[in-house]
């Protein structure tokens, strides 16, 4: 069941509003909804007795939430009173979706998403290196275009959802730069073109959105501290507390790749500086020496990051040195947050034999009282999870204002 927004409670009352006071007939509203949602077998009688609210407070609910097409009456069931049939109660998944777009390699990922979290139709575009801000603009417009089109005709179109990479000021919806389309700046998504389109855009960072992706998945995530360690063509992090992502008004956030970690370094970084940890071990500063080992590697492949996963890669001497840095940059991300658990994501940690190997320095560098308390895991793929976050905040805000009582 691919129906993750269910499953984990992302639409429950308490996750929409998050813990803002309400009145409590919208609450009861609200809870109406989800019960219906997460139960599609469920009768007017069934949630009045699950919640034990009085048979006017959830036929009223149910009539607005009827009215405005979230929920529809489906086939009869009879109750073994005569003349007293009654009627299966469904969310309509489809009654709003979002296109949802992310960047992954050197592709631009888009798909069209319904209130499940299923995935109605997704197509991708290439962007070679020298993509400019304007054949970005160009092409995530011809994309949304083609998308549009997948968009079922009894569905409401909230929006575009979008996570860049680099730096990012989501407030303003401008992305500012990446250094791995280094031409692509200053793209201002309320400005034109995008301001001539009839839906509003989301703009979120791509590691943020990852992260929600995740804790939205595992309930547990929301407790306590979970950080996103990702290594990959570039090197960040994410973190939040308690459900919470720590941000940032500057744009970037968990710069954990840009931290100096050799003051005597010469290697330059694409940030423009030296010694920072990117320049030793991120993908971007490793390619040259993968090539020279041999290994025919073409960034712009689809196929690149099977072809990170084979054993060969360990015996790259940059490699070594890059798991040695991972690590200690690992060590040192954990020493800022302390958080309860560390998602690896990106192509290297993929490798299972590297993964193994910066968990395990990771776990040796540690102090006893604190080795057993912290958890590492990877995540493969963790990108996509983009493409349902993306939505979050546009489906939140459609539903915030449905669930609100009109009598
Ligand atoms: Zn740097």
């Amino acid at each position: 069941m691919s129906n993750l927004l269910l499953q984990n409670g992302i639409l429950d009352p308490d996750r929409l509003y998050n813990g803002i006071a309400i009145r409590a007939k919208d609450r009861q509203k609200a809870l109406v909804f989800h019960k219906i949602l997460l139960d599609p077998t469920m009768t007017r009688s069934d949630v009045r007795a699950l919640l034990g609210f009085r048979s006017s407070t959830v036929s009223a609910a149910v009539k607005e939430l009827m009215e405005d097409g979230l929920v529809m009456e489906t086939s009869k069931i009879t109750t073994g009173i005569p003349g007293r049939p009654t009627s299966a109660l469904n969310v309509d998944i489809d009654r709003f979706t979002v296109i949802s777009f992310y960047l992954e390699n050197r592709y631009l990922i888009g798909a069209v998403v319904n209130l499940a979290g299923d995935v109605l139709s997704e197509k991708k575009t290439f962007l070679p290196v020298e993509t400019d801000s304007d054949t970005f603009i160009h092409k995530f417009l011809e994309l949304q275009k083609e998308l549009s089109k997948d968009v079922p005709s009894s569905s409401e179109l909230l929006g575009l959802g979008i996570s860049p990479l680099g730096t990012v000021d989501v407030e303003h919806k401008n992305w500012i730069r990446c250094y791995r389309w280094s031409k692509i700046k200053d793209v201002g998504f309320t400005r034109a073109p995008f301001s001539e389109l009839p839906v509003p855009i989301v703009v979120r960072r791509n590691l943020e959105a990852v992260l929600d992706y995740q804790m939205a998945a595992h309930s547990s995530y929301r407790k306590g501290g979970t950080a996103i360690f990702h290594w990959g063509f570039g090197i960040g992090g994410a973190f939040a507390l308690d459900g919470f992502i720590i941000q940032s008004a500057l744009g970037r956030f968990g710069d954990i790749g840009h931290t100096k970690v050799n003051s005597e370094s010469n290697l330059a970084c694409r940030c423009g500086s030296r010694g920072c940890l990117e320049a030793e071990a991120a993908l971007w500063a490793l390619l040259p020496e993968l090539r020279n080992a041999g290994f025919q590697l073409d960034e712009d492949n689809h196929g690149f990051s099977n072809a990170l996963k084979g054993e060969w890669l360990i015996n790259v001497p940059g490699v070594k040195h890059g798991i040695e840095a991972i690590s200690s940059g690992l060590y040192n991300y954990f020493r800022m947050f302390h958080p309860d658990r560390i998602l690896l994501i990106g192509p290297f940690f993929e490798n299972p034999l590297l993964a193994k190997h910066v968990i395990k320095s990771f776990k040796a560098s540690l102090p006893s009282d604190l080795k057993n308390k912290v958890s590492v895991k990877v995540v493969e793929d963790a990108f996509r999870g983009c493409l349902i976050s993306n939505a979050y905040p546009l489906f939140k805000d459609a539903l915030k204002s449905h669930l609100i009582c009109r009598s």
